[in-house]
């Protein structure tokens, strides 16, 4: 027997070519191999007498070969080959392009199994390209439900279901990890069954059944992974904060706090001293005031004689940050630090010494702050803002950078109450449902191109009144590329023919890091007086000069990130607005686009998106945070998700710290999946 981390060349036909195609697909081991799961399957068990194929519903049929077949070079780069093929039923033609195998494999009054589709016309039936498979041959491509596999160049879909299934018949697949009790209750089948049946299964059923399993087994597994943290953390105790007078911190306030704020920061104070460690989130819309809170907690922390870090997930917020926080902290003679990757060595050096010798109280950065090189004194509060873009192993790691610290995080993307779960089951919430007052709200428009000229007198006006405009392009689905062709084209578009007087500027995804972190620090001097962007200007950033936000194609998408950007503008006293513009007819997305324009309460956006588009959209592509889902689809399986996250929760109370086989594998595969998620996070 063969262990499923030995490396895929053990298998026979794997030599260092295909294994450098496998690695391709991240398959380096035969554990890989059996986790690359089918994108879907085609049903090729249907078996039918050749009278009874219809026009284009591919089926299998046997037939016997009744003559040689013949190949006719037609030009160059293209053979033709025809062979007669009958069953007692009927006779077919059959046509192959370009295919040497068809003509040297297919013999004179041999019997072999076909599949393929027949198409009709006035001459009579023909069938072209079919698939087939000698009688004898362990089924592959026809009698069988057929796994389609996600490939790469030079990788058949063959040559990848030959691979798994060797891999199967040398080593046994992944352990149980759920519990029997689980699998009952649910309906589950056992691992066993599940790997063989997701790879090949008898029946689709069988498939569905194989995919439900493994989708509830990984929802089981991060579920669980997040309580057993949520538990671990429960366990830990911080000494109780003794000074909890924050009256020097509101004193030196230029405004009141909030109702919403004030409540936030009692909760916060409340696990401070309660002798528990700290794992709360701060969930409010923009603008409503997180930093203040931050803030808040920072002071308490430091007054008590520890240090307190916060990790922002760009360098230009972290900069804003660190700037609005020293103002506020200095005079208050607390010591703040800045930093990030971008420093010299020498600075970052120097920043690193004191906060290593406590010297610094409030370090305030990006990933940095993560770096083994960053040691603290006595770090007592970590805080990391615009959470969803961080994951959950990266707050696992900044927490492990001191002696258990409390852990504040802060998110502006409003989550619906089941996803919440799933990405901070292992926190506290607080929500902060209030905007400071006299704020405006931002009027929303929903235009089509007919008002293209009065868009852009508008964009001019802003410009008169020295304020600023950004441009977001139509995202394009599935392709980076064409949204930053997009707006890099419009951006020359608007340049030269239509504001030759302005100076616009381009910001996009496919910039370095440090091009973005510039032209979008450039914009919030006012050096330019249009920003074009792709989506990327979505999350922090504070230009309180900008007024007008216009969002090109805004049926492209999703409900909530059009708050998000919409929540670009309106963040300085005067009135901002947001244009949407959209050629789209349907009257369903219209409705939705001009309920946007009705509301601003992200919270309602949020649960009107969910039902309208799913968690995976939701989220967008790579930045919930998440460990990457490889079977299980967010938008698809909120019940499956509802049902393992109950059942984690259940199995953790009742049976989480038996020694069952199945709970050694199940942490086994928790610390794994932590892991994973680390690694693919930036
Ligand atoms: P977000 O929740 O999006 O992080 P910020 O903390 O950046 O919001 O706050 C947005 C703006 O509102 C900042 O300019 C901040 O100074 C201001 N602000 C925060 N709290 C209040 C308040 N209670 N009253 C007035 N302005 C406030
Ligand atoms: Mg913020």
């Amino acid at each position: 027997m063969a262990r499923l981390s030995d490396p895929v060349t053990i298998l026979k036909g794997v030599g260092p070519t295909m294994a450098k195609r496998f690695a391709q697909l991240n398959i380096f081991t035969l554990q890989d191999l059996i986790c690359h799961f089918p994108r879907g399957y085609e049903d090729r068990t249907r078996l039918v007498s050749i009278d009874k194929l219809e026009v284009d519903v591919p089926a299998c049929f046997k037939a016997v070969v009744m003559n040689t077949p013949r190949t006719a070079h037609i030009r160059k780069g293209l053979d033709i080959t025809r062979v007669q093929v009958a069953d007692h039923t009927a006779r077919l033609n059959l046509t192959f392009f370009n295919n040497k195998f068809a003509a040297e494999q297919l013999r004179y009054g041999e019997e072999y199994i076909f599949y393929g589709a027949v198409s009709g016309d006035f001459v009579g039936y023909s069938m072209t390209n079919p698939v087939f498979e000698t009688m004898d041959a362990q089924p592959i491509a026809t009698r069988r439900v057929l796994p389609i596999y996600p490939l790469t160049a030079g990788l058949s879909n063959a040559a990848v279901l030959k691979a798994v299934r060797q891999a199967l018949s040398i080593c046994d697949p992944p352990a149980e990890i759920l519990p029997e009790s689980v699998r009952q209750r649910y309906g589950i089948l056992s691992a066993d069954r599940a790997y063989y049946a997701i790879h090949e299964p008898q029946s689709m059923a069988e498939a569905e059944l194989a995919k439900k399993r493994l989708i509830f087994e990984e929802f089981f597994v991060f579920s669980a992974g997040l309580s057993l943290m949520r538990a671990e953390r429960a366990r830990k105790k911080s000494k109780p904060y003794e000074n909890l007078d924050l009256t020097p911190f509101y004193k030196s306030l230029p405004f009141t706090l909030t109702g919403a704020q004030q409540r936030a920061i009692d909760e916060i104070l409340e696990d401070l001293r309660s002798g528990a460690t700290m794992n709360r989130l701060v969930q409010g819309d923009v603008g409503s005031g997180k930093t203040m809170i931050a803030a808040a907690a920072a002071f308490c922390t430091i007054q008590n004689g520890h240090q307190a870090a916060m990790m922002a997930p760009t360098e230009i917020l972290a900069e804003q940050h660190y700037h609005s926080l020293n103002k506020l902290f200095a005079p208050l003679g607390v010591k703040v630090t800045l930093l990030t990757g971008s420093m010299t060595v020498k600075q970052k050096r120097e920043v690193r010494e004191r906060i290593a010798s406590g010297e610094v109280q409030f370090a305030v950065g990006t990933h940095a702050l993560l770096s083994e090189a960053t040691v603290f004194h006595d770090l007592g509060l970590v805080i990391t803002d615009e959470q969803h873009r961080f994951g959950v192993a990266q707050r696992a790691k900044l927490s492990s950078k001191g002696q258990d610290p409390h852990l504040l995080v802060m998110s502006a993307t409003p989550i619906p109450r089941t996803l919440a779960l799933l990405m901070y089951g292992d926190l506290e919430v607080s929500i902060i449902n209030e905007l400071p007052p006299g704020r405006q709200p931002v009027e929303t428009f929903l235009v089509n191109e007919s008002y293209r000229a009065r868009i852009n007198a508008f964009i001019r006006k802003q410009k008169e009144e020295n304020h600023q405009t950004f441009v977001v392009c139509p995202a394009v689905e599935e392709s980076e590329e064409l949204s930053v062709k997009a707006a890099t084209v419009w951006a020359e578009t608007l340049q030269q023919t239509v504001f030759p007087d302005l100076r616009i500027a381009l910001i996009h995804g496919q910039m370095k890091a440090a091009e973005k972190e510039a032209a979008m620090a450039a914009f919030a001097r006012g050096e330019a007086d249009v920003l074009v962007a792709t989506t990327v200007i979505e999350v922090g950033v504070d230009v309180p000069n900008a007024t007008l936000m216009v969002i090109e194609d805004a049926d492209r998408f999703g409900l909530s990130q059009l708050h998000q950007l919409r929540g670009r503008v309106g963040r300085g006293g005067a009135k901002s607005y947001c244009i949407l513009t959209s050629q789209n007819r349907n009257p369903d997305t219209l409705g939705r686009l001009k309920a946007l324009c009705k509301t601003t309460d992200g919270f309602r956006i949020a649960e009107e998106d969910l039902k309208l588009r799913g968690p995976g959209d939701f989220f967008g592509s790579r930045q919930s945070g998440l460990p990457a889902f490889r079977v299980a689809n967010l938008s698809m399986d909120l019940q499956t998700l509802k049902d393992a996250q109950q059942a984690s929760a259940n199995w953790i109370d009742n049976e989480g710290t038996a020694q069952t086989p199945e709970g050694i594998a199940l942490r086994a595969r928790i610390g794994e999946l932590f892991t994973r998620a680390e690694g693919t996070m930036n």
